[in-house]
């Protein structure tokens, strides 16, 4: 059986940017944004609603926490690393693209904060993990709508 990806990241401290007691984050390798980060409990679990008491606790402060890591660190040097030691050449692609944004290391405007939960929404890796998106005023066309947008053409309830 393959080992879960979130699992062997956790177990060989792979590029973890932030940890609490029950969350680590680390910067996702096929980032939509400058900053874009995956929270992760510690624990093996799918599902949101598997949290326990304890890591409940704990997530409010991992995504703040983690928010304040990515407006602290310089992405540009994040991505140009992710370029020299690519994990693939898709990866590498998406990264490029990040590093020819000129607000890359910008304080975000805002953050879209999700997650996938369960396989018709997109859930492909079967540990619970949060994305955190960091927004810029300008990055997209319109942003009116945000996370209605998963759903093409559905997105702007004012047009
Ligand atoms: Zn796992």
């Amino acid at each position: 059986m393959k080992e879960c990806t979130f699992c062997k990241i956790y177990k060989e401290r792979k590029g973890i940017i932030y940890e609490n007691e029950n969350f680590f984050a680390r910067f996702d390798r096929f980032p939509v944004s400058p900053g874009h980060t995956e929270v992760i409990p510690k624990r093996h679990f799918a599902s949101f609603f598997d949290l326990n008491k304890q890591e409940w606790e704990n997530f409010k402060p991992a995504i703040s926490e983690v928010i304040e890591t990515i407006e602290k660190t310089d992405l540009k040097k994040v991505y140009q690393g992710f370029i020299d030691q690519p994990l693939n050449e898709k990866s590498a692609d998406f990264c490029k693209k990040i590093l020819e944004l000129d607000y890359i290391n910008k304080k975000p405007d805002a953050y879209n904060i999700g997650l996938n939960e369960g396989e018709a929404a997109g859930r492909t890796i079967d540990h619970l993990h949060i994305h955190i998106i960091p927004r810029h005023f300008g990055d997209v066309e319109d942003y009116i709508g945000g996370i209605r947008h998963i759903i093409p053409g559905m997105g702007n309830y004012r047009k």
